[in-house]
């Protein structure tokens, strides 16, 4: 594999710099740790950036991670230190800090107003999120890579599933793929849900054994320079029977029909309703339980959100999910999952591997 294109944390941080005077704000403190490495490539548990309007911004940490934060972010100021002494040195000629108010706790906020005084400290928006949402070549190419060995795991979790093995064998063993294929780690502990555990989206590997005649839906996901894939996928031991059968050939045409409404300049609650309509004319409506997708980047759930309620508007270089579902208590369940990348007049799937249903 070529060298991956090297993220360029100076550019999106001059794009959040840009956006700063609009809204309101001299300086934006940054203490979500996604998003401190989003900005600055910084994977330590523990940072902030202090990115200003004009002027330099500044990576405050402490000392654990000192020659990490030198490594991984080279071309910023950074101070070292537990206290809060880091104010003096930054805030000079600042009048208006912005927070994340989604991410701080309430007393956090509380010292961090008293401390930046006269500074005032205000709540901003979900800024650096926003960004985000559109990747750059750098994160496309990382989420291709991630997807690859997701689709690599799968071949080998196909090729390794039978009667006897319990769910969380199978997730065990999928966990275990990824890494040894390369992956960071898994992007999240897989779901294996055979046979009337299907019902349940996020059922967890259990110790119930696969049976013959189980339709089992994995959703599992490598993760790869940060970034996440999340896929899912249905295989079933033998032949499942007709009214699971049913259920496949819906969730099939669901999302087949969502991926076809991908693309620039569509509500994101448009693609949901193509998913949704489509089963809901099958009768089972009430049994789709949840959105029909969601943005995937560096954390596995991020904007924009596709479901009924979502006032998002897709645009070219989001990554998304499209993932429509059927539950039914004690039958069991299916779910297809794809993520993609939107383009101008559609959308390119990063999960390929075959989505009608594998029989073993
Ligand atoms: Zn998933
Ligand atoms: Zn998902």
């Amino acid at each position: 594999m070529s060298t991956p294109p090297a993220h360029d944390h100076a550019a999106r941080r001059a794009r959040l710099a840009d956006r700063l005077p609009e809204a309101g704000l001299d300086a934006l403190l940054v203490t979500d740790l996604t998003n401190l490495r989003y900005l600055t490539g910084f994977t330590g548990s523990a940072g902030r950036l202090l990115v200003r309007a004009h002027g330099s911004h500044t990576l405050i940490t402490d000392g654990r991670y000192r020659d990490q934060a030198e490594a991984e972010v080279p071309d910023l100021p950074r101070i070292i230190t537990r206290g809060d002494d880091w104010v003096d040195e930054t805030i000079a000629g600042t009048d208006r800090v912005g927070l994340e108010a989604h991410r701080v706790p309430w007393a956090t906020a509380r010292s961090l107003q008293e401390r930046l005084a006269p500074a005032e400290a205000v709540p901003a928006g979900q800024l650096v999120e926003e960004l985000r949402a559109i990747k750059d070549s750098s994160e496309i190419a990382a989420l291709e890579r991630a997807c690859a060995l997701t689709a690599q795991t799968w071949e080998a979790v196909l090729a390794w599933i039978q009667p006897g093995v319990t769910e969380r064998e199978v997730a065990r063993f999928a966990e275990r793929t990824m890494v040894d294929l390369g992956a960071d780690a898994p992007a999240f502990p897989p779901t294996v849900a055979g046979g009337p555990n299907g019902a349940r989206p996020h059922h967890k590997d259990g110790r119930r054994a696969l049976v013959e005649g189980d339709l089992i839906t994995v959703d599992m996901g490598a993760r790869v320079d940060g970034y996440c894939a999340d896929m899912t996928r249905l295989v079933s031991l033998g032949e499942p029977g007709p009214e699971l059968g049913e259920v496949v050939e819906v969730v099939a045409a669901a999302q087949a029909a969502a991926v076809a409404a991908v693309a620039d300049g569509v509500a994101a609650r448009d693609v949901d309703a193509a998913a949704r309509d489509l089963i809901a004319q099958a009768g089972h409506g009430e049994a789709f339980v949840h959105g029909t997708g969601h943005g995937v980047g560096l954390d596995l759930h991020e904007a924009p959100r596709l479901g009924t309620s979502s006032d998002a508007t897709l645009a070219a270089r989001m990554a998304v999910t499209v993932e429509p579902g059927i539950y039914l208590s004690e039958l069991g369940g299916a779910r297809i999952e794809d993520l993609v990348v939107v383009t101008d007049d559609g959308c390119r799937a990063l999960t390929t591997p075959d989505r009608t249903l594998a029989v073993r």
